[in-house]
């Protein structure tokens, strides 16, 4: 029995070490990532009640030589962690900048672009001087910028944090809450803080139809958004069943496969073209 034991410790103890090493070699490989141009971000459209597009959220992939196609959420913790994330925020705050400038130039209409700020980029010191720069630099036009920020964010000094939603606000930049009801969130916190949009997690969508307490999840952030004047953004949508219940639920705005995979801005470019689409800014 106790040799067993030793035996599944060692096999875990060997676990943890395989896992570290994977981590290290993922870790080393990132560093090299950007000068490789291993990295690009591709783009989700978001649709209003209407059916049509108004807005895309822009998600980073990494296509890495030696480790093929890299999950966001296999890499940023540990770009986060290795102290890299800066660096790899700068570059997608400018491509995306750049890439959805020269859409709008194309199509003759600026749209809303979300743009994915994880809580150590947004605290990070230089973040709202680099992005006032680029937005500058490439010319986009900050009212098409929406900034999505996760609820952990607001656990972080709020003292500190409301005088730069203030700004980027002033800016004309609207902030959106991602994921919410996953994290630490309060009340009293939404109603302090200028966020313009939730997002309902896909958890959420994904349960709704077989646990009661996820449909109720979805009707209360709703309803508390709608309270407080905010779009109400459902992510993770597959079905027709699922858009048309959280239509019912005052749901306004829309994202999932049912209605666009995440699309590199060639196939984004085809998609706007061939749906109508709402120039809000
Ligand atoms: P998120 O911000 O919650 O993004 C939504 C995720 O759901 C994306 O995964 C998207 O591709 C996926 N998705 C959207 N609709 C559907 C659907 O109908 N079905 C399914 N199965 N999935 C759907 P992705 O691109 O793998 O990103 C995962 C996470 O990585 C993101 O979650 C976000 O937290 C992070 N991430 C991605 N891109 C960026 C980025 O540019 N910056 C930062 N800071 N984080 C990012
Ligand atoms: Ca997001
Ligand atoms: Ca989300
Ligand atoms: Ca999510």
């Amino acid at each position: 029995e106790s040799k067993k034991i030793k035996n599944s410790a060692h096999i875990f103890a060997n676990a943890m070490q395989e896992g570290f090493l994977k981590n290290v070699h993922i870790e080393q490989e990132l560093r090299k990532a950007m000068a490789h141009h291993e990295l690009f971000m591709v783009y989700q459209p978001q649709m209003d009640v209407e059916g049509s597009v108004y807005g895309v959220e822009a998600l980073i992939r990494w296509n890495s030589s030696h480790l093929g196609l890299v999950p966001p959420n296999d890499f940023i913790p540990l770009a986060e962690a290795s102290g890299l994330m800066p660096k790899i925020g700068r570059f997608i705050v400018e491509t995306v900048c750049l890439e959805m400038q020269a859409l709008h130039q194309i199509l003759q209409h600026p749209f809303q672009v979300s743009i994915n700020i994880s809580v150590r980029q947004f605290m990070d010191a230089g973040f709202l001087e680099h992005l006032l720069q680029t937005i500058e630099q490439t010319q986009m036009r900050s009212l098409s910028i929406t900034l999505e920020v996760t609820e952990n964010l607001f656990i972080e000094d709020v003292h500190s944090l409301l005088p730069l939603l203030k700004q980027i606000k002033a800016m004309g930049i609207q902030i959106s809450m991602d994921d919410f009801g996953t994290g630490y969130s309060s009340l009293s916190m939404l109603r302090k803080l200028p966020i313009d949009e939730l997002k309902i997690d896909k958890s959420f969508v994904d349960e709704m139809f077989e646990d009661d307490a996820a449909q109720k999840m979805v009707q209360n952030i709703i309803a508390i958004g709608k309270n407080f004047g905010m779009h109400i953004v459902a992510e993770g949508v597959e079905t027709k069943e699922q858009k048309e219940l959280l239509s019912l639920f005052g749901c306004d705005r829309f994202q999932g496969y049912y209605f666009a995979k995440p699309l590199p801005k060639e196939d984004l470019l085809k998609f706007l073209q061939e749906n109508s689409f709402t120039c809000n800014v």
